[in-house]
C-alpha cells in the first residue's frame, strides 16, 4: 500500500477513536515511528503532512536527520543510554524515554551547554515486566520531585509501552494506569502511549501522543 493510503488509514482510526471517546483530534499527535523507514519514505511522510518523527536509536536519528533536517519535530523513543545525552539534546524535541535521576541529569547538564530546556517525558514501566525499561510506578512521584527542578530540563508528562496483548482491551489497564500517575502529577499534560495495535484504546485511556510505526511503513 502507498504511504498515502496507510497514513489516511491511521489518521481515520485517531480521529474514529477520538470521536468514540468523546475528544478531539486536535489533542492526539501522530507520531510516525520510522524505524523500518529510509530517508525517502520519512521525506514522503512529511510531504503528507506527518509532523512528527519518531525514532528509537540515536544513530539513526543523526543519520536520518542529515538527510531530512528539521522539516518535522524528532522524538526520542527508545531508550537512551547517559553518553547519548549529548547527541539527543542537540536533535530530539521532546525525549521520551527518560528513566533514570541519573539520565536526567546527564539530559539537563548537556541541555544547560547548548541553552536549551529540553522538553522530556518519564518512561514508566507500568507492566513490570523485566524485560523493560522504565520507572517503576511506585517510584513516579519520587523521581519526578527530584527531576522537575531541573533548570534546563521541562517534564512535559508520561509514556508507556504496554505488554504485548493478543486483543487490544487487555492493554486497557496499563493505559488507565499511567493515566492516574499523570493526574497525581497535576503540572503534567502528555500522556505518550498506545502504537499500532492498541492505540485507539490508548486514545479512550487519554492518550494525547500515539506512536505508530507499522500500521504506516509496512516495507
Ligand atoms: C517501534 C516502536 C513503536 C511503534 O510500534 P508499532 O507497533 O510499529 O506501531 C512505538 N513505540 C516504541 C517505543 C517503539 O520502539
Amino acid at each position: 500500500m502507498l504511504l498515502a493510503d496507510t497514513l489516511a488509514s491511521v489518521r481515520q482510526r485517531i480521529r474514529t477513536g477520538c470521536e468514540k471517546a468523546g475528544r478531539s483530534p486536535d489533542d492526539v499527535t501522530l507520531i510516525a515511528v520510522t524505524k523500518t523507514a529510509d530517508p525517502a519514505a520519512i521525506k514522503e511522510a512529511v510531504r503528507l503532512g506527518v509532523t512528527d518523527i519518531g525514532e528509537n536509536r540515536v544513530q539513526d536519528a543523526l543519520e536520518k536527520h542529515a538527510a531530512i533536517g528539521d522539516a518535522a519535530r524528532w522524538h526520542m523513543i527508545g531508550h537512551l543510554q547517559t553518553n547519548k545525552a549529548r547527541d539527543a539534546v542537540r536533535l530530539f524535541s521532546l525525549i521520551h524515554s527518560v528513566d533514570s535521576i541519573r539520565l536526567a541529569r546527564e539530559i539537563d547538564k548537556e541541555a544547560k551547554k547548548i541553552g536549551k530546556v529540553q522538553e522530556i517525558l518519564l518512561e514508566v514501566n507500568v507492566s513490570q515486566e523485566a524485560t523493560k525499561f522504565g520507572i517503576n510506578p511506585d517510584d513516579v512521584t519520587t523521581v519526578y520531585k527530584e527531576i522537575a527542578p531541573y533548570a534546563n530540563i521541562q517534564v512535559k508528562g508520561l509514556m508507556t509501552i504496554a505488554p504485548e496483548v493478543a486483543d487490544p482491551e487487555m492493554a486497557r489497564p496499563y493505559f488507565r494506569r499511567l493515566k492516574e500517575l499523570k493526574d497525581a502529577l497535576y503540572e503534567l499534560r502528555e500522556l505518550s502511549m498506545g502504537m499500532t495495535n492498541d492505540f485507539e484504546v490508548a486514545i479512550a485511556e487519554g492518550a494525547t501522543m500515539v506512536r505508530v510505526g507499522r500500521a504506516l511503513f509496512k516495507g
